[in-house]
C-alpha cells in the first residue's frame, strides 16, 4: 500500500497497523501501553496521530493502514494531545523520581522530559492504596501504576497464568494480585514477566541493594537454570550482579521464569566456589584447574584400564546448555568409550 506519513511516500504491507509501520521505518511515535507481542490495548492514549480525513485522532497501535493514507505523528494538534494525556497522568502520579528505583529507566518520565511537563495541572483525587510487599521478590506500588496494563496482558496472554487483573473503579482501580488474598490461593508463579514490562515504578523487583540505572551496565547472557536457554541480560553495577531483565528475541522473546529473573543472588554469593576442591586427607581443600584436570585425567585412565570403560557412567545436568550435553555424551562415547549416560530430565 501507498502510504505518506509526514510528508514522505512510503509502501508499506497491507494489514500493519500505523504503529507497526512507524516501528519498520523507525518514525518515534510514544507509547505506555503497547508490546508488539501483545493485542492493541488502546489504553495509553499516548500513540495518538492525525489521519487526513478523519475528525478525531485516531490511536495508531488499533488503527490499520488504508491505502493513499495521509498520516502525521508530529503535527502541532498531536504534541497538544500527547502533552493533555500526559498531564492528566502525572496530575494522578507521585512525582518521586528523586526516590524512586526505576528512574533512569521508566517511559513515564522519559515522555514527561521530552514533552516538557514538570507537575500535572489536574487535581482530583489521588490514588491511595497502600503499597504491596507481599511478594518474596516483587513489590507493588498502586500510586504509581498508570493503569496500562501491559501486567495484566503478559501474565494472561503470555504467561498464561492469569494470576491478575484489574479491581475497582476510577481512581481505587488498581491491579488485583492473588497473592493478597493469601499466599496459598494465588496462581502466582512468581516469574516476574509483569515486574519486566512494567513502564513505571509500579511493579519494581525487591533490590539486592540500592542502584541508579545509569550506574550500570547490561551484559547480555544465557540463564543457566535450564536446558531452554532464555536470554537475559544482567544488570551489573561495579562487577556485581543486582537484576536480570528478559531479551527481546532467543527462545524466550521477553519472558523469563522466577529463576530466571530473580535467582541471580549466587552469583556474588560469598559462599559461592571459585575455586575447584580436592579431597586430601578427608578435608576439601582448594586447588588448580590444572590440579584438578589432572587428577580427573589419572583417575580415569586408570579405572579404564582397571575395569573397562563400561565401569563409567555419566548424568548430566538440565543446567547444562544443549551443545554442552552434546559434548558430555560425546566425551562419554568417544573418549571414554561408553553408552552409560545419561540426563537428569530422566531419572
Ligand atoms: S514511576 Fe517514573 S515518573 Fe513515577 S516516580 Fe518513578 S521514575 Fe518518576
Ligand atoms: S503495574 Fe505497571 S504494568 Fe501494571 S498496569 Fe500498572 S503501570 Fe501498567
Ligand atoms: S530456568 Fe527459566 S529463565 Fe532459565 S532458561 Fe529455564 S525457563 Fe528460561
Amino acid at each position: 500500500m501507498k502510504i505518506t506519513i509526514d510528508g514522505r511516500e512510503y509502501e508499506a504491507q497491507k494489514g500493519n497497523s500505523i504503529l507497526q509501520v512507524c516501528r519498520i521505518l523507525d518514525i518515534d511515535i510514544p507509547t505506555l501501553c503497547y508490546d508488539e507481542r501483545l493485542e492493541p490495548h488502546s489504553a495509553c492514549r499516548l500513540c495518538l496521530v492525525e489521519v487526513e480525513g478523519m475528525k478525531n485522532l485516531v490511536t495508531s497501535c488499533s488503527t490499520k493502514i488504508r491505502d493513499n493514507m495521509i498520516i502525521h505523528t508530529n503535527s502541532s494538534k498531536v504534541v497538544e494531545a500527547r502533552k493533555d494525556v500526559l498531564n492528566l497522568l502525572i496530575s494522578n502520579h507521585p512525582m518521586e523520581c528523586l526516590n524512586c528505583e526505576k528512574s533512569g529507566a521508566c517511559k513515564l518520565q522519559d515522555y514527561a522530559y521530552e514533552y516538557g511537563l514538570v507537575d500535572g495541572e489536574y487535581s482530583g483525587d489521588k490514588r491511595k492504596a497502600n503499597i504491596d510487599n507481599s511478594n518474596h521478590f516483587y513489590s507493588y506500588d498502586p500510586k504509581k501504576c498508570i493503569l496500562c496494563g501491559l501486567c495484566v496482558r503478559v501474565c494472561n496472554e503470555l504467561q498464561c497464568t492469569n494470576a491478575i487483573g484489574f479491581e475497582n473503579r476510577g481512581f481505587d482501580t488498581i491491579v488485583a494480585t492473588p497473592f493478597n488474598e493469601g499466599l496459598e490461593n494465588s496462581t502466582c508463579v512468581s516469574c516476574g514477566n509483569c515486574v519486566s514490562i512494567c513502564p513505571v515504578g509500579a511493579l519494581t523487583p525487591k533490590p539486592l541493594e540500592k542502584y541508579r540505572h545509569w550506574e550500570t551496565k547490561k551484559v547480555r547472557t544465557t540463564c543457566s537454570y535450564c536446558g531452554v536457554g532464555c536470554q537475559l541480560d544482567l544488570i551489573v553495577k561495579d562487577n556485581k550482579v543486582l537484576g536480570a531483565q528478559p531479551a527481546i528475541g532467543g527462545p524466550n522473546e521477553g519472558l523469563l521464569c522466577v529463576k530466571g529473573k530473580f535467582a541471580y543472588k549466587f552469583i556474588n554469593h560469598k559462599d559461592r566456589l571459585k575455586t575447584p576442591l580436592i579431597k586430601k586427607d578427608g578435608k576439601f581443600v582448594q586447588a588448580t584447574w590444572d590440579e584438578a584436570y589432572r587428577l580427573i585425567r589419572n583417575k580415569t585412565k586408570k579405572i579404564k584400564n582397571e575395569s573397562g570403560p563400561d565401569a563409567f557412567a555419566g548424568l548430566t545436568s538440565a543446567r547444562c546448555t544443549n551443545e554442552e550435553n552434546y559434548l558430555f555424551q560425546k566425551f562419554f562415547r568417544a573418549v571414554i568409550g561408553t553408552n552409560n549416560v545419561d540426563h537428569c530430565a530422566r531419572l
